[in-house]
């Protein structure tokens, strides 16, 4: 793996089959796509972390105009366990969105579609749960 990946995950030391699995997907992310991340200081993937008596923590977006809010994936601790195959396509559309900005993909209006099909065309294609 490049080394740069690193020190974006470092929130899942406690999670090592999940930082396998996030690895694993961003190295079969184009170039452009890695560089676009390791460019942004913005850029943070993170687990997304149980707090007793206050719930689960929820990423929202920031408030601003596009491409200036931050851009954090939060990935959930059962993505560890499911089969690698869900993990892939989850965390690879998660990518997906933080690459688009939330924002759509070419004629593809609809965050949620854009998400799939730019995961998609990374080789990570929308697979049931199991
Ligand atoms: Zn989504």
């Amino acid at each position: 793996m490049p080394q740069i990946f690193s020190a974006y995950l470092e929130a899942f030391a406690e999670c090592e089959a999940l930082r396998d699995r996030v690895l694993a997907v961003l190295n079969r992310l184009p170039e452009p796509v890695q560089r676009d991340f390791l460019d942004d200081p913005r850029f943070r993937i993170t687990l997304e972390n149980y707090v007793p008596g206050e719930g689960w923590s929820m990423w929202m977006a920031s408030p601003g105009p596009v491409g200036s809010g931050s851009r954090c994936v939060v990935l959930r601790p059962k993505l560890a366990t499911c089969s690698e195959a869900f993990a892939f396509y989850v965390i690879a559309h998660e990518f997906a969105h933080a690459f688009l900005r939330n924002g759509g993909w070419g004629d593809i209006t609809d965050i949620e579609e854009a998400a799939d099909a730019l995961a998609a065309s990374w080789g990570f294609r929308r697979t049931p749960y199991n």
